[in-house]
């Protein structure tokens, strides 16, 4: 096991990862920009490097300041949470030439999962069901046009170096098409740097359903079932339970298998996970995310197992502390995503915390880095804090998100908080009957 480890990374995923750390008796490196002097991971860490200024590229981003850090500091291995560095194959190669053990995949997978095209050639090679669409991608607005009037319309135009919801554009039919397709080579260009563009078939009603799968770098692999994160703004998590509320036994053994035995088969290491559409039955692969997920908590809860700690164990070389028999569901989970904004526009609102109470009791996790007193800075993520509850079944879960919500104080700033609180009386939300659509229509009609 690691004597030390380097968190690239802040806020609530660094104490997430320090905790982990912490029980399993490693010793945990924080850094920091200038910005983040007083940040709850550097307060909680055991030693803490300020690695530069505020602008992430020139702090959290910057690969030569964190090697330093680990150099100086003597850490053998680095976990990179979630964004920031998390799915860059260069940093992990680099990371390797300097004896530095990157907890996550080996630089391959990322490479071929963060390209699209190839995670889709490679998924459909590997037997995994993916989106009708597109053989690779899609050069000129002739071609664009032969691909889309061959799939049917609408489809969607997607970055094949997208993330965050970012270089995407729907074409209702082959009129919106021109403009959609050079719309979002813009986008991908400004964005990512990459204007290379694919088509989809785009689905009218689905689900996001995502398949969690762990591996062990030897070529065996398991799943922890599924997370639906159907509830989106703006292509955008909101709320993600587990299991999904359309989801069969049945159904997520079958998929689980297909995905488990995929990631296996390429002999993948550590958590991954593969998110699909879900429509009338039939599951369809849109990207793999190899690394740590912002809602893994709820994937944690229902199957009592610290993934952060498995991850740390297989990069160390040690082996996976269960086996898919000894994988089973027990009960609800669901998370909230709490950002500083303010419904509805959603607009980033930082500031200083005047008073934080987190909510407790049974069943409930708060996985933030907030305390009284605190400024958010106004440089990174408009994530604040994660509030994820458990319940023995799904009306049990809802009732405590509810109550949970009511005990949580974030004075000072603007919340998501009000905007969950409406949710959880919509009959929608409290049978499960929602689309990836649903989200964006209620906020039109209720502000
Ligand atoms: P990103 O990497 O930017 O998050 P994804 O490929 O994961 O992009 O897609 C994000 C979201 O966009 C999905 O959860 C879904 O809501 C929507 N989406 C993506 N592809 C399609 C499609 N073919 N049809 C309908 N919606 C889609």
């Amino acid at each position: 096991m690691f004597d030390k480890i380097l968190i690239a990374n802040r806020g609530e995923i660094a104490l997430r990862v320090i905790r982990a750390c912490r029980e399993m008796g490693v010793a945990s490196v924080a850094i920091h920009s200038t910005a983040d002097e007083d940040a709850m991971h550097v307060r909680m860490a055991d030693e803490s490097v300020c690695i530069g200024p505020a602008p992430s590229s020139a702090s959290y981003l910057s690969m030569p300041a964190i090697i330093s850090a680990c150099e100086i500091t003597g850490a053998q291995a680095i976990h990179p949470g979630y964004g920031f560095l998390s799915e860059n194959a260069g940093f992990v190669q680099m990371l390797e030439d300097h004896g530095i053990t990157f907890i996550g995949p080996r630089a391959e997978h990322i490479r071929i999962m963060g390209d699209k095209i190839t995670a889709k050639d490679t998924m459909k090679a590997l037997g995994v069901p993916c989106v009708p669409g597109s053989e690779g991608g899609v050069d000129d607005v002739a071609d664009a046009k032969k691909v889309a009037s061959e799939i049917g319309y609408p489809v969607i135009i997607k970055a094949t170096a997208g993330g965050g919801g970012r270089g995407m554009k729907v074409a209702q039919d082959e009129k919106g098409l021109e403009v959609a397709f050079r719309t979002a080579r813009a986008e991908a260009k400004a964005a990512f740097g990459n204007p290379d563009v694919y088509i989809e078939k785009y689905l009218q009603k689905p689900r996001h359903i995502e398949i969690q799968v762990f591996g062990d770098g030897k070529g065996r692999a398991v799943h922890l079932g599924e997370r639906d994160c159907s509830l989106q703004r703006r292509h955008q998590k909101v709320l993600e339970e587990a299991p999904g509320p359309a989801i069969t036994e049945e159904q997520r053994e079958h998929i689980g298998k297909v995905c488990a035995e995929a990631v296996a088969k390429i002999g993948y290491a550590g958590a991954g996970t593969i998110e699909f559409l879900f429509e009338d039955g039939e599951f369809y692969f849109i990207e793999m995310n190899t690394r740590l997920q912002v809602e893994h908590p709820v994937t944690e809860a229902i199957f009592g197992i610290d993934l952060v700690r498995q991850q740390i164990r297989v990069a160390a070389g040690e082996e996976m502390e269960f086996q898919q028999e000894d994988l089973s569901i027990r009960g609800h989970s669901i998370e909230v995503r709490i950002n500083a904004e303010k419904v509805p526009g959603f607009s980033p609102c930082p500031g200083k915390i005047s008073q934080y109470h987190a909510p407790g009791g049974l069943g409930v996790r708060m996985d933030s880095a907030l305390y009284d007193g605190y400024s958010i800075p106004p440089y990174y993520d408009s994530l604040i804090g994660k509030l994820i509850v458990h319940g023995r079944d799904r009306p049990e879960a809802l009732a405590r998100l509810d109550r949970a919500l009511g005990e949580l104080i974030v004075d000072g700033i603007d919340t998501t908080v009000p905007l969950f609180r409406d949710l959880l009386q919509e009959p929608d939300i409290q049978s499960g009957n929602y689309s990836i659509h649903w989200l964006e229509r209620w906020l039109d009609q209720k502000y």
